[in-house]
């Protein structure tokens, strides 16, 4: 078993696992850069060790000053949160190399399903149905073969980055005209972010849900799925509201899109948690898009509705933690149904009519909303100032309700009880989107912000 656990992480995700880890009886250790340390996170931890400057290259990213905080304060497990060094193999590898449990999956899954098209290739074999598109990457914008087989898909198509993440460098393309320049453009865009040029072209599926399985599996080979969860309203490819379960999804669509998840992680020989994410078309057609070999953002929502055996008794960062000490599932699918409907809103420093500027910046006062039903996982405090630093979401909002009216009526009541006063959040924003006719009525797509925010704003 784990004794002490170092989180490569900052903020609420920290503190998710941190609580985690406590309750489990394993002692913590919270990593810190010279501008975290009035973070939350450096005090719920039983240890603290600041390992770098403010940018992430030089602290949360730096593999050499991590491991070197675990040898420092004996700590034999690392867990990565999400982002940062997360779904790096490399650092997984290492983390193996000195000793230290990787409470995630093995080096191998991480790099199978890091490169996009890879993972396309693996889901296909396992006969899971994926987006149509071209199932090599792009070498020459100016190959006449190419361009056929992009015209075969028929536009408008999207075109994405293989070991791209957090929705950046896609690129939707309406015409053969624009194609060219576009591929040139997403290569370069491409090598800047992620460091390397290699891109993929799919059919751009309009007016879509996202919606993804969670999955867990154990080092002995059994996988479990949990109800789906639809993270449709989104900006920019990000999401910014999930919730669970899908209102267009029956049982029956569920069992299906909850094996083809089960598939793909036993064709790999997945253990810890994940998410496979699916992109469903207005007709139920779904097709694998991305796996994420990590905890995400929004796993509150699945904690929320799935009950083990009857029992509301779901923890998924404790699971994580006990795959990694080698613990095996102590239940199967069948075990798992669903009571209610949650909801989570992402609660951003960003200023929601600035086209989502990030707005860093003190916190002079906040009051938190509490009650019956609402779960909120927050860094911040009043007096605390955001560093300009890292990602922009300060607080996760997760309501519950009996069902999603009541769900949507209580996220309205957990706003309204929300005030952060002295920076920008998307709390107005959250507001509106809840009150949206079409919101209530569940038209949930991925246009959602542009078909009914945008273009009355
Ligand atoms: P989730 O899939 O959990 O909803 P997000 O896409 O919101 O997660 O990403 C979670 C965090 O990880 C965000 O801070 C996001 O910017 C970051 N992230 C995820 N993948 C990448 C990547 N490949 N490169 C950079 N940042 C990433
Ligand atoms: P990331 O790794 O950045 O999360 P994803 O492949 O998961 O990238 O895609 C992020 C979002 O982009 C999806 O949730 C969806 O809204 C949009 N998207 C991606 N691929 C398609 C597609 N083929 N058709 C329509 N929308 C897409
Ligand atoms: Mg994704």
């Amino acid at each position: 078993m784990i004794k002490k656990l170092l989180i490569a992480n900052r903020g609420e995700i920290a503190i998710r696992v941190i609580r985690a880890a406590k309750e489990l009886g394993i002692k913590t250790v919270a990593i810190y850069s010279e501008a975290d340390k009035d973070c939350l996170h450096t005090m719920l931890a039983d240890e603290k060790i600041c390992i770098g400057p403010g940018p992430a290259t030089e602290s949360y990213l730096s593999i050499p000053s991590i491991i070197s905080a675990c040898e420092a304060t004996g700590a034999d497990a690392v867990h990565p949160g999400y982002g940062f060094l997360s779904e790096n193999s490399y650092f997984a590898e290492v983390c193996e190399a000195c000793g230290i449990i990787f409470v995630g999956p093995s080096k191998e899954s991480i790099e199978k399903m890091g490169d996009k098209i890879e993972a396309k290739k693996i889901a296909k074999k396992a006969g899971v149905p994926v987006v149509p598109g071209i199932e090599e990457s792009v070498k020459n914008p100016d190959d006449i073969a190419l361009i056929k087989e992009i015209k075969k898909i028929g536009f408008p198509v999207i075109i994405k980055a293989a070991m791209g993440g957090g929705g950046k460098g896609m690129r939707i393309v309406n015409s053969e005209e624009s194609l060219r320049i576009a591929l040139l453009t997403a290569m370069e865009e491409s090598k800047k972010a992620f460091g390397s040029d290699k891109i993929y072209v799919e059919k751009y599926i309009e007016e879509p849900k996202h919606v993804e399985i969670q999955i867990l599996a154990d080092k002995k080979g059994n996988v479990v799925y949990f109800p789906e969860r639809d993270c449709s309203i989104q900006r920019r490819h990000q999401k910014l509201i999930e919730e669970s379960p899908c209102s267009v999804v029956n049982e029956h669509l569920r069992k299906k899109i909850g094996r083809a998840a089960t598939k793909l992680a036993e064709e790999i020989g997945y253990y810890s948690a994940g998410t496979v994410e699916f992109i469903m078309d207005k007709k139920g057609n779904f097709y694998f898009m991305e796996m994420n070999t990590r905890i995400q953002v929004e796993h509150p929502v699945t904690e929320a509705i799935s009950l083990i055996k009857g029992k509301r008794a779901l923890d998924l960062v404790k699971e994580q933690i006990l795959i990694a000490s080698g613990e095996k599932l102590r239940f199967d699918a069948d075990d798992i149904s669903i009571c209610g409907h949650a909801i989570e809103c992402r609660i951003n420093a960003e200023d929601p009519d600035k086209d989502f500027l990030p707005s860093p910046g003190k916190i002079e006062s906040v009051t938190f909303p509490g009650g019956n039903g609402v779960r909120v996982d927050t860094h911040i405090y009043a007096g605390y100032t955001i560093p300009t630093f890292y990602d922009s979401l300060i607080a996760k909002l997760i309501v519950i309700g009996t069902n999603r009216q009541e769900a949507i009526r209580r996220m309205l009541r957990a706003l309204d009880e929300f005030k952060i006063n002295g920076i920008k959040t998307t709390i107005p924003f959250h507001k509106r989107v809840l009150q949206t006719q079409a919101f209530i009525e569940g038209d949930v797509t991925t246009n959602f912000l542009h078909k009914y925010i945008y273009e009355q704003a």
